[in-house]
């Protein structure tokens, strides 16, 4: 018996976010709307993702002790996650600096600050969380050596979801381990590099495949997403939805995904479940403000 459906290994970020005219030139300087402040980061979403849709969640993070750490700790807590793995550095909190054009293009800087200080120690002295859930879900976010601990600390007959962004180059051990490996467009092409043959994400997804992942989920956004593994590529339908906000859209289906798949259900059934929580949450504004509840999921 597990205590928790599902564990994230990953960043928490305080997204700080100003609306612009247009982006200023180098050396120039522009005004823009009042700064709103949200917490964020791709870890600390997919634990509230996956808590809103009544998983049993913990996180394993690092925060700074500070106000953006203690925002970050009141929404996981808020969300029902289990903190007990949010650990607090003398590094300042991960902040992501977001101007947002008329036009809703984003431009993003990220300042890691403690997700880099989030150490393969800080893996292995959670031992007892690792032996505690049955799926655990990473993200790049971190150091990748952080990410390699977590592959050798996953307990006999737990799964481990990866998407690997921001992407780069995955050591074998870490690609392997993935089950399912989920990547968006952007996040294949890079992956693949010039090996990439021809447009359609199927050919991508057998390509990854091949790379060494137990199976491979591609997100294409309003188009749906698809499924890759030993049995063949399938297609999974998008749900027609009026959509207002994308951010966010893929911790939440990452999320969705990981839970469905601990609690049993194959890995069509929940990229179909994953892709509804994805569509429900580019129909609200903000990321973790978007994320659904089941009977919300349900209701769509
Ligand atoms: P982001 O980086 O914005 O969080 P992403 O690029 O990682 O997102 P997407 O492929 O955009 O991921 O979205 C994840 C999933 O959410 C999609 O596979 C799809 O199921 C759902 N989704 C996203 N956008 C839409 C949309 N406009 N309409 C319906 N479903 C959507």
């Amino acid at each position: 018996m597990y205590d928790y459906d599902l564990l994230v290994v990953g960043s928490a970020n305080a997204d700080l976010v100003i609306g612009v005219d247009r982006r200023p030139a180098a050396g120039e300087t522009v005004l823009g709307t009042d700064l709103a402040v949200h917490p964020g980061g791709k870890g600390a979403n997919q634990a509230v993702a996956a808590a809103r849709l009544g998983a049993r969640t913990a996180l394993l993070a690092k925060v700074g002790d500070d106000d953006h750490g203690r925002l970050l700790l009141d929404s996981q807590r808020a969300a029902g996650v289990d903190t007990v793995g949010v650990l607090v550095d003398d590094a300042p909190t991960g902040v992501a600096l977001i101007t947002v054009d008329p036009s809703g293009d984003n431009s993003i800087v990220v300042s890691p600050g403690a997700n880099g200080r989030l150490a393969p120690a800080d893996v292995r002295a959670a031992t007892s969380l690792f032996h505690a859930s049955r799926v655990v879900s990473v993200m790049l976010e971190i150091p990748l050596e952080t990410v390699a601990e977590v592959v050798r600390s996953l307990a006999p007959g737990s799964r481990l979801v990866l998407n690997p962004s921001p992407p780069r180059a995955l050591p074998r051990e870490v690609l392997d381990a993935c089950d399912p490996l989920i990547v968006n467009e952007h996040e294949a092409k890079v992956l693949l590099g010039p090996s990439r043959v021809g447009d359609r994400p199927e050919d991508w997804a057998g390509i990854l495949l091949a790379k060494g992942p137990r199976s491979v989920v591609v997100t294409l956004g309003a188009d749906g997403a698809l499924v890759a593994s030993k049995d063949g590529v399938a297609r999974v339908p998008s749900v027609a939805v009026d959509a207002v906000d994308t951010t966010g859209a893929g911790d939440a289906f990452t999320a969705a995904l990981a839970y469905r798949l601990g609690a049993g259900a194959s890995l069509a059934e929940a990229a179909a479940y994953a892709a509804r929580v994805g569509a429900a949450a580019v129909t609200k504004a903000g990321a973790q403000e978007s994320y659904p509840t089941a009977e919300e999921v349900e209701a769509l």
